[in-house]
């Protein structure tokens, strides 16, 4: 059976961008047909300045609402990666495998190390190291596939890069996993400007719908999402994409499948947006239901992380034992 490994970053509210680009795969796909793990990376959220408090709550949240939008504990493993040690041992030897000008060319990297120094902020080390840890993530459960939105395509491959080095140094140790992508929405665009990914530690407010928004907050975010001044509803995701991003929402809220011959029946944006409106809050309903009842009992949640890190260890200890000593390091007595 295959080997699925995913994760989200504790670094602010879920959005519809995450379930759309990645969550939505894993619940009626990936859990379904392989052997699947998926991890609140909460050290990844100390990669940018951080809040102790905000990330606690921010983890405990991101499990909550991962089980809340089906996440099955029976069909998956779910977990907290600082739960695991194995994660940030092995990154070390990749961090060993990997040169620092692999690191900086990373998109990612650069525009998120641009955005702390315009804050004003110093750019922490882990920011420039993050991919290693991700690579380690993945590699440590000798994971054939990753499923992702658009923007982490770039990661995976130097992951893919990190397992070949190290399997040409020191023998086959890594199975090479590459990126798969949902085929409508790997990239929903943030509703304020479609030029930039909906991203949950942005600060644009009304251009990004978190999971837990209330109805009334929905529709006023779709109502206002910036389109074009064209009249006509057409799919082109260059020269038109506040629009194509609209339709890409509601393809996948309703399960039409094909944006562009969605936009074949409607002849006005106010049409659409309120029909995209409609089918995001009904997309988002059961999950916001289901998660306040998951708040109500945080021993059920505590309880499934728990068993989900003990199967986590048990698998990825053997794998990062192995690279210990294929790099040559004396295993303990
Ligand atoms: P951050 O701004 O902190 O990077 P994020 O919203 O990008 O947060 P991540 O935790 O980095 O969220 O990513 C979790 C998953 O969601 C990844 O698979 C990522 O590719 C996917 N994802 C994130 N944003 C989008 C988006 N706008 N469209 C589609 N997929 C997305
Ligand atoms: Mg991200």
């Amino acid at each position: 059976m295959k080997r699925i490994f995913s994760g989200v970053k504790p670094t602010g509210h879920l959005t519809l961008g995450n379930y759309i680009g990645a969550v939505r795969k894993w619940i009626e796909e990936d859990q379904h047909r392989a052997d699947a793990l998926f991890c609140v990376v909460d050290l990844h959220a100390l990669t940018v300045d951080h809040d102790p408090a905000r990330l606690r709550r921010l983890s405990r949240q991101a499990a909550s609402l991962l089980l809340a939008a089906g996440l099955d504990p029976e069909r998956c493993v779910l977990f907290v990666q600082s739960h695991v040690d194995e994660h940030a041992r092995l990154s070390y030897l990749l961090e060993c495998t990997a040169t620092d000008g692999e690191m900086r060319r990373m998109v990612q990297y650069k525009e998120k190390a641009a955005r702390e120094r315009e804050r004003g902020g110093s750019v922490r080390l882990s920011l420039l190291t993050y991919p290693v840890l991700m690579a380690a993530d993945i590699l440590a459960y000798g994971t054939d596939e990753v499923p992702v939105g658009d923007d982490q395509t770039q990661h995976v491959e130097l992951t893919r890069d990190l397992a070949v080095r190290f399997n040409q140094r020191y023998g086959h140790t890594f199975t090479v996993p590459r990126a798969t992508h949902p085929a409508v929405g790997a990239r929903v665009m943030n509703l304020q400007d479609p030029s930039v990914k909906m991203g949950k530690s942005d600060d644009t407010g009304p251009g990004i719908v978190y999971l837990l928004d209330e109805p009334d907050t929905v529709r006023r975010k779709v109502m206002r999402a910036v389109t074009d001044s064209g009249r006509d509803v057409v799919y082109d995701r260059e020269g038109r994409p506040g629009l194509a991003n609209l339709l890409d929402v509601l393809a996948v809220s309703t399960g039409a499948g094909d944006p562009a011959e969605l936009a074949a029946g409607y002849s006005s944006y106010g049409a659409l947006k309120r029909d995209v409106a409609d089918a995001v809050v009904e997309l988002l309903r059961p999950v916001r239901e289901r998660h306040a009842e998951l708040v109500a009992d945080p021993a059920y949640v505590d309880g499934v992380l728990r068993a989900g890190a003990e199967r986590a260890r048990a698998l990825a200890r053997p794998v990062v034992d192995r690279a210990y000593r294929a790099v040559g390091l004396v295993p303990a007595a």
